[in-house]
């Protein structure tokens, strides 16, 4: 097979949530496991709904979650395209106009619930007399066109559900062209992903139906069908009902606005709904070798918000300077340095957590003092020199000479006259960074 392909499909009619973004990530790991493309496809066709702001909002999400894209294409740029399909498709007798307005088409879809039967489109268009069209036609109604489903089996091996089967009968005639003239979802995807060259689709099992419907419109304009499909289960809340996109808590800007990492974020996505564990990774191409469709099972998913908050810590943890540079300018820490992000990133659970270590460290602070004399003893041992990080090991030694002290007895007062706090980084790489001046002074219980 040639090069793979994927694409990530959003319809800008609202941010993303963890659904859609955990979409993204799956197809992201699949083209960069593979040297593959991602196209990002925006389905704007519902001109309605779809904005301009949503677009750039997504743009920004992903990026954000560090999800980059080959190339971008909207599909109201295209709309000439899924004409000329709609043109083919009516020359193949596949596209018939309907007349019913929506009030009537909700009224047919009651009756068939009251009936017990399932939702299919009753074709009654198609009996239509020439006569009661001309009348539709002087009423003032547009139709808008319905794809006659050819009634065979339509069948596909689903790289994560494995043989997928569907009976003709059952699928309800989808509407391709609105009213309006405009295309609909299922006609604009299935060209999109014939033209566009995709390989791989890869989506929700929300789509699972829609996929043996498209298989026949892409057979009907003599497509060539050669596309994997993989469906993946949605994630659930804790009661195992589907997020919707309204749930704005879920949203990845809300995410981003709390302070997560995109990291915490993707370590979760990557792995929930797989047999692989979930852990922190600080770097999305760590994520990559071992990314297997195949891993995805059949289960679905609970997402507990709880469980990325969990992960930012140790996310942090493990990044290099070099990642949060630029976040740490942008909080006013211009001047932190690699020494320093490397000693206290161990005591962050957000990245903003930086802020009060600096100011720990950089700024004067009122000691708390555990036993004065004790603390003023310990000052006049403080070694003159080297001052780095053999000091704390040669300067407690000495305190433990000199006073009989160790462990906790030893160390606490100490914390907490240095840093007025009962946790955080070493005090061994901690002592340099304070500085000799600044900590004796504290050490004497001096605001400094
Ligand atoms: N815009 C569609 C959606 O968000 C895309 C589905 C697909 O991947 O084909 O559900």
């Amino acid at each position: 097979m040639g090069m793979v392909k994927v694409r990530f499909a959003p319809s800008p009619t609202g941010r993303i949530h963890l659904g859609n973004a955990r979409g993204a990530l799956i197809n992201w790991l699949h083209a960069r496991r593979h040297q593959g493309q991602l196209l990002l496809r925006l389905d704007d066709t519902d001109r309605e709904r779809s904005t301009e702001a949503f677009a750039l909002g997504i743009q920004d999400d992903l990026r954000w979650l560090g999800l980059g894209w080959d190339d971008c294409v909207r599909q109201s740029d295209r709309l000439a395209r899924y004409e000329a399909a709609a043109d083919a498709l009516r020359g193949a007798g596949r596209l018939y106009p309907c007349y019913e307005s929506e009030e009537e088409l909700q009224l047919k879809r009651f009756q068939m619930v009251a009936g017990g039967g399932v939702q299919v489109y009753d074709r009654a268009a198609l009996r239509l007399s020439d006569r009661q069209i001309r009348a539709f036609e002087a009423e003032g109604r547009r139709p808008h066109w319905r794809f006659l489903i050819a009634y065979e089996e339509t069948a596909w091996n689903d790289t994560i559900r494995g043989p997928q089967m569907f009976q003709g009968s059952k699928l309800s005639d989808p509407v391709l062209v609105r009213a309006d003239g405009s295309p609909t979802y299922t006609l604009a995807s299935v060209v999109d992903d014939t033209e566009l060259g995709i390989t791989h689709v890869i989506r929700g099992e929300d789509h699972v139906a829609n996929t043996a419907v498209q298989l026949q419109i892409f057979k009907a304009l003599g497509a060539a069908t050669d596309i994997a499909f993989a469906h993946f289960t949605l994630l659930t809340d804790a009661g195992g009902h589907n997020l919707s996109k309204r749930l704005g808590s879920l949203s990845i800007e809300s995410l981003r606005a709390e302070g997560l990492e995109a990291m915490a974020i993707n370590s979760l996505l990557a792995r929930l709904g797989t047999s692989d564990p979930v852990e922190p990774v600080a770097d999305l191409e760590r994520l990559i070798a071992g990314f297997d469709l195949e891993r995805f099972g059949r289960a679905a998913p609970k997402l507990d918000l709880e469980e990325i908050r969990r992960l930012n810590g140790p996310v942090l943890h493990a990044m290099p300077f070099a990642a949060v540079r630029e976040r740490l300018v942008a909080l006013g820490l211009d001047a932190m340095d690699d020494g320093f992000w490397t000693a206290i990133r161990a005591n962050l659970s957000r990245l903003d957590d930086a802020c009060a270590w600096w100011a720990i460290c950089r700024s004067a602070l009122v000691p708390l003092i555990e036993d004065a004399d004790y603390l003023v003893q310990a000052a006049s041992l403080l070694p003159s020199s080297p001052w780095d990080e053999t000091t704390w090991g040669t300067w407690t030694r000495a305190i433990g000479a000199a006073t009989g002290r160790k462990g906790r007895a030893l160390f606490m007062p100490l914390r907490l006259a240095l840093t007025a706090r009962e946790h955080g980084p070493e005090l061994k790489t901690l002592l340099p960074i304070l500085g000799r001046d600044r900590a004796e002074a504290r050490l004497r219980g001096e605001t400094a």
